[in-house]
């Protein structure tokens, strides 16, 4: 039937708009607006702009961010999160980030940003977890009144580049009762390992809480086995460089070391990004992208955004790219989704009833359309 043969695909892009989505990995201060980061440098007298209009705005954000370096991408970050440093700017962000996915048709996204990046006007740690929640809160209720139903979820992370891991994951449990679904690390992935923040992990895991790590993107296999064996990570960011454990036979098939092993038996979600990753040289084009070998190994592969604005991204454009480089059809596209699914931080009953009650019949209703459409009947 349909798979990496993709007998009927690519899945026409009106279909995957349609078709309810779940994205587990995305940046709250990698989404604005362009016009909005105008606007909102204009009311706080933000002065360092690279552009004056939305247009040329956006187009150097994917230029600086397809320079393809880790450490260039994430100094693009410099802009957003300098214009988001109040309140109301958080509040407006998290509202329209919310518009935006569920405009795009994504029913449930974990939404992850850094609090202590956002305290350089004074803003206190629980100002800025209250502005984001309240803003998603917002967003939601926005998107219902439009007819498109979303939950958002959100991830709170500390920077590994820093020390407050163990203050923020304290944060994310404080409020994981009001929105905060669960922990990440992120920043600057070498030099600075996983097993830095321990201390932060190991409180989590004493409170059962849930986390990802953002490993195996810029560096390899020894950050992806700290994460897992050492943090104990529910879910990897990224985690593209898991295919380095994996090899070829004389008879070319693949041959799965102990890591990649265990990642696979132990269904560890790896949440894929494929356009932001070959941004920043993680893989060398979306064709050349690990998800395809992934996929077929059954390892549990979702597809991600990571950053919008800086890829010039979205839900429907990664799962489109796929499509096309792969020729998944609209099973794939289902698999891939209900691999995010499952592997959501909120509980497992909320999740079966996002299952049930919107995924599938999304999926049932639109292999409908493309059959009555191959059969000349639309
Ligand atoms: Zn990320």
């Amino acid at each position: 039937m349909v798979g990496d043969a993709g007998a009927i695909a690519p899945v026409p892009r009106d279909l995957i708009e349609r078709a309810p989505k779940v994205l587990l990995h995305d940046h709250l201060d990698g989404g604005l607006r362009p016009q909005t980061i105008i606007e909102l440098a204009d009311e706080v007298g933000y002065q360092d702009l690279p552009a004056g209009d939305a247009p040329s705005l956006a187009a150097w954000f994917e230029q600086a961010a397809g320079s393809g370096s880790l450490e260039r991408y994430l100094e693009t970050f410099r802009h957003t999160v300098g214009v988001t440093q109040t309140a109301d700017a958080l509040f407006r962000v998290a509202n329209e980030c919310a518009q935006d996915l569920a405009a795009d048709g994504v029913c449930y996204a974990e939404i992850r940003y850094a609090p202590e990046l956002h305290v350089e006007r004074g803003l206190h740690l629980p100002e800025i977890v209250e502005a984001v929640l309240a803003g998603f809160g917002a967003g939601e209720r926005a998107a219902l009144t439009a007819g498109r139903r979303i939950r958002i979820g959100v991830l709170l992370t500390a920077m590994r580049t820093a020390m407050h891991s163990r203050t923020i994951a304290e944060l994310s449990v404080q409020y994981r009762d009001r929105g905060v679904v669960g922990f990440d690390i992120a920043g600057a992935e070498a030099g600075f390992p996983p097993t830095r923040h321990l201390d932060a992990f190991e409180f989590l895991r004493r409170e059962n809480a849930h986390f990802t790590i953002h490993a195996g993107e810029g560096f390899g296999l020894p950050s992806i086995w700290e994460a897992i064996q050492w943090c104990g990570a529910d879910r990897l960011g990224h985690g593209v460089r898991i295919v380095d454990d994996i090899s070829t036979a004389a008879d070319s098939s693949p041959v799965l070391g102990r890591l990649a092993a265990y990642v696979r038996d132990r269904r560890i979600p790896l949440e894929m990004c494929p356009t932001s990753n070959v941004q920043t040289g993680a893989a060398r084009s979306i064709a050349e992208h690990p998800i395809g070998l992934l996929r077929r190994l059954g390892f549990r592969v979702t597809v991600n955004t990571d950053n919008r604005l800086m890829s010039g991204t979205s839900m429907t454009r990664e799962m489109e790219l796929l499509s096309e480089a792969f020729g998944y059809g609209l099973d794939d596209l289902q698999w891939f989704t209900l691999n995010a699914m499952k592997s959501a931080f909120i509980p497992f009953d909320e999740r079966l009833a996002i299952i049930n009650e919107q995924i599938k019949p999304g999926y049932a209703a639109l292999k409908a359309v493309l059959a009555d459409r191959l059969l000349g009947r639309e």
